[in-house]
């Protein structure tokens, strides 16, 4: 089975979910990734890490802006030309961009979100989360070519030792395979990016106003957490958007999610529900997030989160 990976980059450095698809697919088998755009020489041998013994690179500068119609002909055209049956990606938004386009361009049969390897004693069945999380669906791929997206934090990263051999590979793209031009982008600075986070500190709309975040920006220091929110709050902008979790959010599944003050509504779930780990704090015991928690507290987040930080900062010293 020829397999190619997608490994998603940033400035040259290869981005924590590509690094995940590619150990998951080195996992499958026989895998080659692929790099799209300018990238540092150390970083695609530094694949050969992660299981694969060969990383194709496509040094085109104008491929360091996320175009999915421009990404769609370099992965498709890089997957003929090593006839790859199957095509692994990130289920972020890249991967939710590119993968169908690619689907239709490949006439391939797509499962976006898997949650595990797919199984291939029958057939090629691949395993994913369904209704917000509550339950999980088996897809079977019944075509030649094959995509899957695999959802962040799913698949373990572990690096071994090794290196992969690196080969630039050419496509013929011209300026009309790109339909977006970047004109100015603004990043956002310091913090852990929340698709990447592996601890999440969320709060919502309990918390009753801006100022009193500050409480949860501590909780997610002493954690070393990314922080979230429930939509309401990103609405009403006591929170940037790029922080709201759920259906009409970011989807994430960190080992760890703390909600502080937030009711567990579906659309909220949606976001959240594959994380491993769910702590609740919400001074309504009915609230609906408590049927979902792992661990819960009911109690007034105003009281409760500054006693957690206390006590997370002694746990943190002592352990030191
Ligand atoms: C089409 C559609 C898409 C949507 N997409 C999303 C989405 O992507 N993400 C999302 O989050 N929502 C989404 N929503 C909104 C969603 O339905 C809920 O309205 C929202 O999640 C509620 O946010 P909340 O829990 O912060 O606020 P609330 O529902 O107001 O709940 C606040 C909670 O805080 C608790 N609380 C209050 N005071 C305290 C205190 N002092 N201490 C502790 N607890 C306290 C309350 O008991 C309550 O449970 C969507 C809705 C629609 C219709």
């Amino acid at each position: 089975m020829s397999i190619l990976v997608y490994a998603e980059s940033f400035e040259g450095k290869i981005k924590k979910q590509g690094k995940e698809a590619v150990a998951y697919a080195a996992a499958m088998g026989d895998a080659t990734a692929l790099v799209l755009g300018t990238a540092d020489e150390s970083e695609l041998s530094a694949l050969g890490k992660l299981g694969v013994s060969k990383v194709l690179h496509v040094n085109d500068e104008r491929l360091n802006a996320q175009d999915s119609k421009a990404y769609t002909k370099a992965i498709a055209e890089v997957a003929n030309q090593i006839n790859a049956e199957v095509i692994v990606m990130s289920f972020n938004s890249t991967g939710k961009a590119v993968a169908p386009r690619l689907s239709a361009r490949l006439k391939a049969g797509l499962v976006s979100g898997a949650s595990d390897l797919p199984d291939t004693s029958d057939g090629f069945v691949v395993k994913k989360g369904s209704f917000s999380g509550k339950g999980f669906a088996f897809y079977k791929i019944t075509t030649d070519k094959k995509i899957i997206t695999i959802n962040p934090n799913s698949f373990p990263v572990k690096e071994e030792e090794g290196s992969a051999s690196v080969e630039a590979v050419s496509v013929d793209l011209a300026d009309s395979d790109f339909g977006i031009k970047v004109v100015s982008r603004d990043l956002v600075k310091g913090g852990i990016p929340l698709p990447e986070a592996e601890l999440v500190v969320s709060a919502g709309r309990g918390l009753k106003g801006p100022e009193n975040w500050g409480m949860i920006e501590e909780m997610a220091e002493i954690l070393g957490a990314a922080t979230a929110c429930s939509r309401p709050v990103s609405d009403v902008d006591w929170r940037p958007h790029h922080e709201h979790v759920g259906q009409t959010g970011i989807t994430i599944s960190p080992n760890l999610y703390i909600a502080v003050a937030i009711s567990g509504a579906i659309q909220h779930l949606a976001g959240v529900s594959s994380s491993k780990t769910i702590v609740v704090i919400n001074n309504d015991s009915e609230a609906p997030f408590f049927k979902h928690a792992d661990y819960g507290i009911v109690g007034d987040a105003f009281e409760v989160v500054p006693k957690l930080n206390e006590a997370l900062k002694k746990f943190k010293e002592s352990n030191n």
